[in-house]
């Protein structure tokens, strides 16, 4: 399901691969050889059994009665959270480890904000015995101790950045600086739809998993393979892309992300990049991007950091522009009652970033016939100090 992205890694005007001179036959042989390789049928059966024994896939989608009963619809909750490390990261992390292999590369490089993508990255190094190094800025790695300590028992080498305002995109600054040393031993796993073609494609893809399950997952559970909603949050967009890409070309299903408004989006304290960007280039691709009139990049704001990322990925800026998906941004305060809410409801305790899916279902008016699909993107537990301080 290639929606709207062209030979040249465009979606539409988005996308692209703008790279130094340096990087440019390292990503030309990665773009040559990633659908060759992903295709092959030993590499789909080693990445299924792995998704299968070691994630613990398929994840479970749950109706979720009470907050059905809330909201008057079928609402189902399609559980990442339930994965190994936490996440829908580790879909992604095991696909390009596998890719890394096959294309003979023997050391891993890895940007990470919160620490989630930099533990999936670590993680999947440990289980193919490659050596892996972090970048994180500095503020981060002082408040996300418990990430860094995993990464660094799992025998990752975490690099703080000191540059800029030492946060995710300076980390992504210097994980590119660090490839365009080293090229040929090395491969750059990023964590998002984001990134010069063929990444944001690339990680769609290994992601596009959530929405294969849900098709045979909802059929067991309703008896047709389609929601009229899908509903999930947005940082760079690669767990909305996977919830989204089986169904993209298929009208009937509302697609519906949730990007974080931090203080509120007529503030400076915010990260909602489709309601506030401007076309620009950021990390390889060409996108909606927090910017000044000067073009320099704004530094985005929200309570979650695996939401506070200042452009987006190229998929969704594509289905924002024409349509076929609507962004919704959510607030600090609405997805911490929304958090609050799941967790009284039903029991679960979502991650901050999934919350902001979850407070878009107070905006949307659904009819009780509706069936509504939500990804659970991750669980709480890394965010139980900020939980514990509202
Ligand atoms: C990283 C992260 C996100 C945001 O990343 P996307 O690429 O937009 O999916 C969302 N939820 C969780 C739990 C994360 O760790």
């Amino acid at each position: 399901m290639d929606y709207n992205l062209n030979d040249n890694g465009y979606y539409g005007e988005f996308g692209g691969a703008y790279i130094p001179e340096i990087l440019y036959a390292t990503v030309e042989k990665l773009r040559e050889s990633y659908l060759k390789i992903t295709g092959d049928p030993a590499f789909k059966a080693e990445f299924s059994a792995l998704l299968r024994d070691y994630v613990g896939r398929p994840s479970p989608l749950y109706f979720a009665r009470r907050l059905s009963e809330r909201y008057a619809a079928s609402i189902y909750l399609k559980r990442e959270d339930l994965n190994h490390t936490g996440s829908h990261k580790i879909n992604n992390t095991i696909g390009q480890i596998l890719l890394a292999r096959r294309m003979g590369k023997t050391r891993i490089i890895a940007e990470t904000g919160a620490g989630q993508h930099g533990v999936a990255t670590a993680t999947v190094c440990a289980l193919m015995n490659m050596r892996c190094i972090v970048y994180m800025g500095e503020t981060d790695t002082a408040r996300q101790q418990l990430n860094v300590q995993k990464m660094e028992m799992l025998g990752a080498e975490v690099r703080p950045v000191t540059s800029g305002n030492k946060t995710l995109k300076d980390a992504t600054n210097e994980a590119i600086r660090d490839w365009c040393c080293n090229p040929s031993d090395t491969h750059y796993i990023i964590g998002s739809t984001v990134g010069p073609h063929p990444y944001p494609d690339m990680v769609a893809r290994f992601q596009s998993v959530i929405s294969e399950e849900v098709k045979t997952q909802l059929a067991a559970h309703i008896g047709r393979d389609y929601p009229d909603y899908l509903i999930a949050c947005v940082g760079g967009g690669s767990n909305a892309a996977g919830t989204f890409y089986h169904y993209l070309n298929d009208e009937r299903v509302q697609l519906v992300g949730a990007e974080a408004a931090g203080l509120g989006v007529d503030t400076d304290q915010t990260a909602a990049t489709i309601h506030l960007g401007k076309r620009g280039i950021i990390h390889g691709s060409r996108t909606f991007l927090m910017q000044t009139d000067d073009g320099q990049i704004v530094e985005p704001y929200s309570i979650s950091a695996g939401l506070d990322y200042p452009g987006i990925g190229p998929l969704h800026a594509n289905l924002a522009e024409t349509g076929r998906a609507t962004y919704l941004a959510i607030t600090d305060n609405e997805a911490l009652a929304a958090a609050m809410e799941l967790t009284q409801l039903e029991g679960i305790i979502p991650a901050l970033e999934s919350a902001h899916a979850l407070g878009a279902l107070r905006k949307k008016t659904f009819r009780p016939s509706d069936v509504v699909v939500l990804t659970v993107s991750g669980r709480g537990d890394k965010d139980m100090e900020t939980f514990g301080k509202v």
